[in-house]
């Protein structure tokens, strides 16, 4: 995500800490190169020239001159002001606070994520106990209707039944009566999208918007277009008076434009982004943790979420069990490298981790860690039951075949069972100190 913009930054902020002390001309510098950077990654122009406007108010004043870390000091006023751009301090959570069903409408052009997005929302909003109906609205491309029923049979979330042709605004009402008598407390409508706004189009949004009174109305945005996703939310917005954005693809090589304009031109939250085209790829989102990644400091509370979401759904009770059980064998250590990568793949994951995006590219070369993750499970499968509670029965033979079994080499095989004799050694130590300890390493 962002990372030539992060690189970019960085060289900056490098080159700012190099000079001992700050003299205005070298802060003055900076913001040039700041700027550069900003519509590089194609920021609307505006937005740039009062965001560095803002830096340089705050930055030129004796404070950050005369302070013992002025280089520092700058670098603090960029984060909070890029914070602020996206919107920090402002309410962005989703409202469904109204009586159910409530509804909720997604809209934006083709291909910009809608109908991927409507699914991952509805398995967002079942995470938070509520019950939501999926309701295809799309009439015009046959294919839309059957991407949404397909995704709610994967997430087995009810779709809605409706047939091309229908009118999409008698659609969302039976939806709405539909949802009233069987239970169902949140509709996502998913809407039209064209290539183009077309007037015909959005006439058509407006009559479901007036119909229906959805309490959310998110435009799905592809941060992929950049300054062009800006230009039509703000099209959007100005007709449909949108409640919120939905910033999709993140998790490509985005150049940043979408996500640090939108907010500003459009005057509306972006509430929630989608990081990949999984159904659980949707997150809040956190404008100083955005501010942080983009500048190359890493996410440490994104990552601790995340490990406490997949230890809470692995119950921490049920493996702190198995551990004290069977000890510490290669099947639990299977266990729990498949509780790592339900948290998502290692790289991205290394990423939210301060300095660690820098030290994966000097890894060129080196084998990928989620190949390697993928390898080691291999080797793990390839075992017997028995061999896995008990590795000293890895003799040669048995080496080979698993290397065989696995697609892997005998040097691998070896190499795992090293590593893991080394961390069992580190297993034992940390079990000395009592169960406290095992408790606290566990829900890490
Ligand atoms: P719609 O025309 O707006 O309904 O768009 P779709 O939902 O059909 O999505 C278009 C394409 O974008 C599909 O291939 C999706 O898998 C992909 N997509 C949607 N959201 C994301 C995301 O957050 N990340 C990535 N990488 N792809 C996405």
């Amino acid at each position: 995500m962002f990372d030539n913009l992060t690189e970019k930054f960085e060289a900056v902020f490098k080159k700012l800490r190099g000079h001992g002390r700050l003299t205005e001309e070298n802060i003055q510098e900076a913001l040039r190169e700041v700027r550069l950077v900003l519509l590089e990654a194609d920021v609307n122009f505006r937005v740039v020239k009062d965001f560095v406007a803002a830096v340089r108010e705050r930055a030129i004043g004796q404070d950050v001159l005369k302070s013992l870390t002025p280089a520092q000091q700058v670098i603090k006023i960029v984060r909070e002001e890029l914070a602020r751009l996206m919107g920090e301090g402002e309410e962005n959570d989703l409202d469904l606070a109204a009586r159910p069903p409530v509804p909720v409408m997604l809209c934006g052009l083709q291909g910009a994520g809608k109908t991927t997005t409507c699914g991952k929302l509805a398995l967002y909003l079942r995470r938070q106990k509520r019950n939501p109906l999926l309701v295809p609205a799309d009439i015009y491309r046959p294919a839309a209707i059957e991407q949404l029923k397909t995704v709610g049979r994967q997430l087995g979330i009810e779709v809605f039944d409706s047939q091309p042709g229908e009118d999409p605004v008698r659609i969302c009402e039976q939806a709405r009566e539909y949802a009233a008598l069987n239970g169902f407390d949140t509709l996502i409508l998913d809407t039209a999208g064209r290539l183009h706004i077309d007037e015909e189009l959005m006439g058509e949004l407006v009559r479901i918007r007036d119909s229906l009174e959805p309490r959310e109305i998110l435009f799905v945005a592809d941060a992929m277009t950049g300054q062009d996703a800006v230009t039509v939310a703000d099209s959007f917005n100005q007709q449909l008076d949108v409640t919120g954005v939905i910033l999709t693809k993140l998790d490509g090589d985005a150049r940043g434009g979408a996500a640090l304009s939108i907010r500003a031109v459009t005057g509306k939250p972006i509430k929630l982004v989608g990081l990949g085209e999984k159904m659980d790829a949707l997150e809040r989102f956190h404008p100083d943790r955005m501010a942080q990644r983009i500048l190359g400091m890493g996410d440490v509370l994104t990552l601790i979420e995340k490990a406490q979401a997949a230890v809470e759904a692995e119950d921490a009770a049920k493996m702190e069990e198995q551990l004290r059980k069977e000890g510490f064998t290669l099947e639990t250590f299977r266990d729990q490298l498949q509780t790592i990568k339900k948290m998502g793949s290692l790289e991205s994951l290394l990423k939210l981790i301060p300095g660690a995006g820098k030290a994966m590219k000097q890894m060129q070369g080196m084998q990928l860690p989620d190949k390697e993750l993928k390898k080691i499970e291999a080797i793990i499968n390839s075992m017997t039951r028995q061999e896995r509670r008990n590795h000293r029965l890895l003799n040669g033979s048995r080496r080979l075949r698993i290397a065989r079994g696995s697609g892997t080499t005998v040097q691998d095989v070896n190499q795992l069972i090293k590593r893991f004799t080394e961390a069992q050694k580190m297993m034992k130590k940390m079990q000395k100190l009592g169960p406290k300890g095992l408790k606290g390493m566990m829900r890490g």
